[in-house]
């Protein structure tokens, strides 16, 4: 494939088919199948299993900063909000950053993805990033029980909430992120109710 600078700029074929001239043409939107994953504590819904199309999209979006692309994903985060009914939480909780990750791609994207998705309900609940309260490695390059040490009570809730709250991480691989989040609220006494992720790529290792 060749790439000229005006690609790098304005990124002009679809992420998925590499067809031009939009950055994800509407016949490669995939189509979400929401599906309950076991072994939490608390529900956990994810929308996609992390690959094809949607794995394409993430990328794009999180490593390639395509931003044209939080649109599209943030509609398909919304269709998986949908299912735990997100007004009648008190707030949507999203990780604390990453802050090498931050600094490199200059937005966090859980959260925006978020903040995107509950742009169109007539009430939506307040979306909050949990602080870290220590420095966090990349989750990507860790196993498993790496992971969850890596993490384990990283994070940490500053906001007063009266009612349940819905989690939201964009991809879930062992679930040690979210098991934290789940761990940071219930330490300032908050309920969680059910977490959504976008796309879940657990695998046995
Ligand atoms: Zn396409």
């Amino acid at each position: 494939m060749h790439i000229s600078l005006l690609d790098i700029v304005f990124p002009a074929a679809c992420i998925v088919c590499d067809i031009k001239p939009k950055p994800l043409c509407r016949t490669c939107v995939p189509i979400a199948s929401v599906s309950e994953l076991q072994g939490f504590d608390f529900p956990v819904l994810a929308g996609f299993r992390h690959e094809g199309a949607i794995e394409k999209i993430i990328a794009g979006y999180k490593d390639q900063q395509l931003v044209s692309l939080e649109k599209p994903l943030g509609e398909l985060v919304a269709e998986v909000l949908k299912e735990v009914g997100p007004s009648q939480f008190s707030a949507i909780i999203t990780p604390a950053r990453n802050q090498k990750n931050y600094r490199k791609r200059g937005f966090d994207p859980a959260n925006r993805l978020v903040k995107r998705a509950i742009r169109g309900l007539a009430k939506p609940p307040k979306v909050i990033s949990l602080s870290s309260t220590r420095k966090l490695e990349d989750q990507r390059r860790l196993g498993r029980l790496e992971r969850a040490r890596n993490v384990a009570a990283s994070m940490r809730l500053d906001s007063k909430l009266s009612g349940p709250v819905v989690l939201f991480d964009d991809v879930l691989t062992t679930g040690s992120t979210l098991r934290e989040m789940a761990r940071a609220c219930r330490a300032a006494g908050v309920e969680v109710g059910a977490s959504c992720v976008l796309a879940e790529r657990i695998s046995i290792f």
